[in-house]
């Protein structure tokens, strides 16, 4: 037993320490421990010594934090490990120990210079900070030429030099090393057991784990454990190898040259807080940059994990751009034909009756106090008449309606004004032309409005010119007409008195269908047969409305399969990233991530994935949808659509990533780290 000076508090204390393996699921239970009792001062060089699986690693991974015994306690630094919750052990990996591993352990895809800073970044040094630091150990440690070398471009010496540089970048104050020298050559032995005893030397506890007598010698204390017992506990002369007597040799622990050694101190940090300093931006920027490098290691994988993404955000947004590019030519086509709430009311044949039945001026009056009805006109068509303007003649369509038909047909007076009730009721002689009829009659530059034209011999008097109307079906015949008041219309030229239909322009779509029936039950009412039929344009339009929505839930539901197939591919592939990826995260573990860093990381990753897939999905569906405008399809590009496909396709990954995160995160570090 080494003296320990009376005062000074161990800075590992452990009394009685079991570890039993299996037990579970009717395996039998091995214990490998059998009650350890161990105490460890600040600034000590141990070695402990045994054959190969007489418990070594066992002791170090419970003295590391990375595995609790089954029984017995453990203090650190005064507080019992026992006590301590998951972030306080994390916090304890990182700023008290820091791991030298026979393997190296070090994380194969990034580089030295990024291998090195891992402690560091779980402990919040910011970036910059950091980075010098890793570099000042690896010029230290000879490998500043290789800072941007990745481990399997290293010799194995030059690893282990490497993960040492790591142990020490959070302070390194208890460095653990499993046979550190077991996987090297004799030379590359030789230097990093210099380095270690140079470590010590300097202040630093050294606990060191070795088979080989010859590497144990180069320790201060030397314990022997064979079978899970403590056999042997020895302070010896390092220069002669000379066992050393407690008493006579005047044995005593090593003066504390670093000053954060102090085990008081070291506990008082501890309980001022364990998280680190930096804040959640900063967090979540290393966590989007490191899975942004780890993507772009991985990059063909990465591109299959996409593709369900970008497929889904892109179909997304071209199925909504065509889809609302066709709906709004459908409705622009028939608002062009006279508006979408107009309607029209003809007479038909009766089916009990076989009579033909005729509208009258007293059914307009009927149908006008019929709730949702807005306005209201009689309406006499009479083709093939001639018209006269001086010498030109032409035939065209008449068309009889009141003042009221300006507005329920959506027309447009380019010149003059349209006639009034007052002309109506006068049987004023007056025309309006349409575009293609005032063109014929006058040509294109002439100004009608107030010359006369005669219509079966009656003068009329233009008093104004339409815009343009067209028509969905491609021939022009509505602006080959000629509007007069209805009174006069019908009179001097049709020589009848009753409309032959009644046009009307009603207030809101919503109630389309009550107005209907409302109009049916007006007329049967007041003509006692059923004569006449309605031609309800708003309710087809109301219907294809309609249609269009459950056309547009179709295509989002489509879309989103499509999205979940990507978030499920997403997930897949992390699940895959999580077991291949196990001992990285072992790794992480041990040089002191805590399980959100984990998860965050993992989180990140599938973030970032998606956040990539939306923005080529959004380009490639916007490069899509120009070639359709090239190939003339109608396309009409929403920004909603677009923001909507991309934040389905974050929220996917996010979803979809977060199972696999969580099953990173509840890794056990000694499993992992043990995984191949
Ligand atoms: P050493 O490091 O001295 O070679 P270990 O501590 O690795 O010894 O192992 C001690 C004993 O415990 C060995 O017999 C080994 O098989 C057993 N052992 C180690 N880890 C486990 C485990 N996870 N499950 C079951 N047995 C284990």
């Amino acid at each position: 037993m080494v003296v320990g000076n009376a005062d000074a508090l161990p800075l590992i204390r452990l009394c009685g320490i079991r570890k039993q393996y299996g037990g579970k699921n009717g395996e039998p239970a091995v214990e490998v421990l059998h009650g350890i009792d161990l105490e460890i001062y600040a600034g000590e060089f141990v070695a402990l010594v045994g054959s190969s699986g007489s418990g070594k690693s066992t002791l170090m991974h419970i003295l590391g934090c990375l595995d609790r015994p089954s029984l017995g306690t453990y203090h650190f630094a005064g507080r019992d490990i026992a006590s301590l919750n998951a972030d306080q052990l994390a916090w304890l990996r990182r700023e008290a120990f820091g791991f030298v591993f026979q393997g190296y352990h070090l994380i194969p895809t990034l580089d030295i210079l990024h291998n090195v800073q891992v402690p560091a970044l779980y402990a919040g040094t910011p970036a910059r900070e950091r980075q010098a630091q890793a570099m000042r150990l690896l010029n230290r440690l000879g490998l500043g030429n290789r800072a941007g070398y990745r481990p399997n471009q290293l010799s194995g010496g030059q690893q282990q030099r490497a993960s040492i540089a790591r142990a020490l970048i959070n302070g390194g104050h208890v460095i653990l090393a499993d046979e550190p020298t077991g996987a090297l050559d004799s030379r590359s032995g030789a230097e990093v057991m210099a380095l270690l005893r140079e470590l010590a030397d300097t202040g630093h506890t050294i606990i060191l784990i070795t088979h080989d007598l010859q590497v144990a010698s180069q320790a201060r204390r030397v314990v022997r454990i064979s079978d899970g017992w403590i056999v042997d506990d020895t302070a010896q002369d390092t220069e002669s190898g000379r066992r050393l007597d407690p008493i006579s040799d005047n044995v005593s622990i090593p003066a504390i040259t670093a000053p954060s050694l102090d085990a008081h101190a070291f506990m008082t940090r501890m309980i001022q807080g364990v998280s680190h300093n930096a804040s959640w931006l900063v967090d979540a920027s290393e966590a989007l940059s490191s899975a942004w490098y780890t993507l772009w290691v991985n990059r063909f994988r990465t591109v299959l994990t996409l593709l369900g993404i970008v497929i889904g955000v892109a179909s997304m947004i071209v199925l909504t751009a065509v889809g609302q590019a066709t709906s709004e030519k459908a409705l622009r086509q028939m608002e062009t034909f006279g508006g979408v709430h107009r309607m029209s009311i003809w007479g038909s044949i009766d089916s009990t009756t076989g009579i033909q039945g005729s509208i009258s001026h007293a059914d307009i009056g009927q149908v006008q106090s019929v709730r949702n009805i807005r306005l209201t006109s009689p309406f006499l068509t009479a083709g093939g008449v001639l018209l006269r303007a001086g010498n030109v003649v032409l035939a065209a369509n008449v068309w009889s309606v009141n003042a009221q038909a300006l507005e329920i047909f959506n027309w447009k007076v380019a010149r003059g004004i349209f006639f009034t009730e007052e002309d109506e009721n006068n049987l004023a002689t007056v025309a309006v032309l349409g575009k293609r009829t005032k063109e014929h009659l006058f040509g294109p530059e002439t100004d009608a409005v107030g010359q006369y034209i005669l219509i079966n011999q009656v003068p009329f008097r233009v008093i104004g010119e339409l815009t343009e109307i067209g028509t969905d079906s491609g021939n022009n015949s509505d602006d080959d007409m000629v509007v007069l008041p209805f009174s006069t219309g019908s009179r001097r030229v049709a020589g009848v008195i009753n409309p032959a239909g009644i046009q009307l322009l009603i207030e809101s779509l919503d109630t389309i269908d009550q107005t209907v029936q409302d109009i049916t039950a007006t007329l049967q009412e007041a003509r006692g047969v059923n004569d006449f039929r309605i031609a309800n344009n708003p309710g087809r339009i109301k219907e294809q409305q309609e249609a269009e929505r459950d056309q547009a839930l179709l295509l989002a539901l489509i879309a989103s399969i499509s999205l979940v197939v990507g978030g499920i591919g997403v997930m897949n592939i992390m699940l895959m990233a999580v077991k291949e990826r196990t001992r990285e995260i072992g790794i992480r573990m041990a040089t002191g991530a805590r399980q959100r860093d984990i998860q965050r990381q993992f989180v990140a990753e599938s973030i970032m994935v998606s956040l990539v897939g939306g923005v080529v999905g959004v380009v490639i569906g916007l490069l899509i949808g120009v070639a359709l405008i090239v190939w003339d399809v109608p396309v009409i590009f929403s920004i909603r659509a677009m923001l909507l496909a991309f934040s389905c396709a974050v929220a996917t990954g996010l979803i979809f990533g977060l199972m696999p995160a969580r099953q990173a995160a509840r890794l056990d570090p000694v499993v992992a780290l043990a995984r191949e």
